[in-house]
């Protein structure tokens, strides 16, 4: 397929943040799409050349691409820099460029996607110290038979800046639209993502097998299953309104979500946000292997750092000690661990999701031996809301945050959060000590001591039904000189020049950042605003909500995808609550 055609679609999709506009260039795109190429289509429309869980990143420098600009159209350096210096954006820089070029290429092959694709993979795949000289090589060829516009796209999904503002549901709806002549079988299409975790594998899918194909698709051994979330509750009082007679509580644990694909020696280990994490845990993959009975296996468990002497749970920050690249094995001896399972989502080559909970937890006891490291998390079947109370009091007691209440008849929903699991924190309890847990989307430079940090970070809550992350508040307390700095190293590599068409916002932020990072937030009231766009015109119009007096509790959530953060319903629902609490009072 001639890469010019995905390039001028790039560049339509580019002019416009309509989500129906991008799902018809999309499904325009999909019908000149070979099935072949279909999938590496899906992938580069997401920046990316394979799903993120196999950790392939292009990591090309700027530096490293304007010399290749340079090699391959004659043109000093010196002046490609004034021109990216000028419009911020050397993908777009380099047509500019590229169309004043003074060297004349005798032979212009016509570029494809397979090749550009191909060529990208190499690059991706070069490491070592004559790497910097072959990638050059690599990209100059490329650069040479492209034209500007072809160009400027080659080199922004080079250097990680391709935003086309363009969700994984939008994606999902112009391939249901394109291949089965309606958006209405995009839950199908759903259900093969969510147990796969690979859009491109789906669209392959449903292009050369249709909609059959997809009903027929299947769990993938060391493909992630995107995990099933919990709705939270407040009170025992309102989790035996929603969950009913009887169901099962289990301890929430601070710890990391881990799942972990087995088959005999062989070991994957997945975050929430479904990056692999095996370096941060060898102690995982060399000890439990031997607990697992079973030719092959997915389970979930949480990993979670303990106290040796005393047994007990410590908190989740404790666990990022493990998060480096270098000495780990001090960090393991240092930081140990407990894995805890609570779910079996596969087992000898079956699937095991659409079994209840019940029958899972029989199953997952049955399969994985218990010993010093690896437990199951800690459960009991409750009825009423004193055993839910004295369930909870343990729970606090071993040092975990609160409870999970999951219903006992119902499957595992991959990919979704629902009702049939519950999160009951203990904290939940007080009127807003509630915490959330928000996206950052801007910085603003730091004063003083703080001068050459973020000082204060504009945050923002998850909008499900736009996909898009509308700002709930600024937030400038609550931080440690120490996490001042974490942050910084975090934020600074995700700073972008242009705002992410997915940020809603109005601040003029000093910087602004790719939406990746949640972080938790306290706060004590939520009230009306006119500046911040959460839940905007929901509650009042013209207003949206904003948290009062918000401070950050330390807790830097790595391991949640930004999909994860706290949703504008969750918001509207803790603000209606407090209005209900307040209203309550006033009748005392
Ligand atoms: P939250 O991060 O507050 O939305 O809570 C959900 C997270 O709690 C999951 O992603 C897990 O990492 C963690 N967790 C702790 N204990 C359990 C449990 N028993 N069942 C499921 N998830 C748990």
């Amino acid at each position: 397929m001639e890469f010019s055609i995905l390039a001028e679609s790039f560049n339509k999709m580019e002019a416009t943040r309509k989500r129906l506009e991008l799902t018809q260039f999309l499904v325009e795109l999909f019908e000149k799409t070979p099935h072949d190429v279909i999938s590496k289509i899906v992938y580069l429309i997401q920046g990316k050349l394979r799903p993120d869980f196999e950790g392939i990143e292009l990591g090309v420098a700027e530096k490293l691409a304007i010399r290749a600009i340079s090699k391959s159209s004659g043109i000093p350096i010196k002046k490609i820099e004034d021109e990216y210096r000028k419009s911020g954006d050397l993908g777009h820089a380099s047509s500019i460029i590229l169309e004043q070029k003074t060297q004349t290429t005798f032979l212009v092959e016509d570029i494809t996607v397979e090749r550009v694709y191909e060529t990208l993979f190499k690059i991706a795949k070069l490491g070592g110290s004559r790497s910097q000289d072959m990638k050059m090589k690599y990209i100059s060829s490329l650069l040479n038979d492209a034209t500007p516009l072809e160009a400027s796209f080659i080199l922004k999904i080079l250097l990680g800046t391709l935003r086309l503002g363009i969700a994984e549901n939008t994606v999902m709806d112009a391939l249901a639209i394109a291949f089965s002549g309606t958006k209405e079988n995009r839950k199908k299409l759903q259900y093969a993502y969510n147990v796969s975790s690979d859009l491109g594998k789906v669209a392959e899918t449903i292009a050369t097998k249709g909609l059959d194909g997809i009903e027929k698709f299947e769990i993938i051994l060391f493909n992630p299953i995107r995990p099933m979330l919990a709705d939270r509750v407040k009170s025992e009082g309102e989790a035996i309104e929603k969950m009913g007679d009887e169901f099962a509580a289990e301890y929430k644990l601070d710890g990391e979500r881990v799942q972990l694909h087995i088959e005999g020696d062989k070991v994957a280990l997945f975050s929430r946000s479904l990056e692999n994490i095996e370096s941060y845990y060898p102690d995982i993959i060399e000890k439990i292997p031997k607990n697992i009975q079973a030719d092959n296996i997915i389970l979930e468990a949480e990993a979670v750092a303990i106290n040796e002497n005393t047994g007990e749970f410590l908190p989740f920050q404790e666990l990022m000690h493990r998060r480096r690249k270098y000495k780990i094995e001090k960090a393991v001896t240092e930081y140990p661990i407990t894995v805890n399972f609570f779910d079996i989502l596969y087992c000898n080559g079956k699937s095991c999701v659409e079994l209840s909970y019940k029958e899972r937890r029989e199953k997952l006891e049955k399969h994985v031996k218990q010993d010093e490291f690896a437990k199951y998390i800690p459960m009991s079947i409750v009825k009423n809301e004193n055993e839910i109370e004295d369930f909870m009091e343990n729970s606090i007691n071993a040092g975990s945050e609160g409870l999970m209440l999951k219903m006992l008849d119902k499957p595992y929903q991959a990919g979704s959060r629902g009702s049939h699991w519950l999160k009951l924190k203990r904290e939940y309890r007080n009127e807003l000590g509630d915490s959330l847990d928000l996206v950052v989307i801007g910085g603003f430079f730091g004063k003083g001591r703080r001068t050459g940090n973020y000082g204060t970070l504009l945050l923002a809550t998850y909008d499900e039904d736009e996909d898009t992350f509308p700002s709930i508040c600024k937030v400038g307390t609550g931080f440690s000189d120490e996490s001042l700095d974490q942050l910084y190293q975090i934020l600074h590599p995700k700073v972008s020049i242009k705002k992410n068409p997915r940020i809603i916002s109005e601040m003029e932020a000093d910087v602004w950042f790719e939406p990746e990072l949640v972080i938790e937030i306290v706060a004590s009231e939520i009230t009306l605003s006119p500046i911040h766009k959460a839940a905007k015109d929901v509650i009042r119009k013209d207003a949206g909500l904003a948290l009062r007096f918000p401070k950050f509790t330390g807790k830097i959530r790595v391991e949640k995808a930004v999909e994860d953060a706290s949703t504008n319903e969750e918001v509207i629902t803790l603000y209606k609550g407090q209005k209900k609490i307040a209203h309550e009072k006033n009748l005392m």
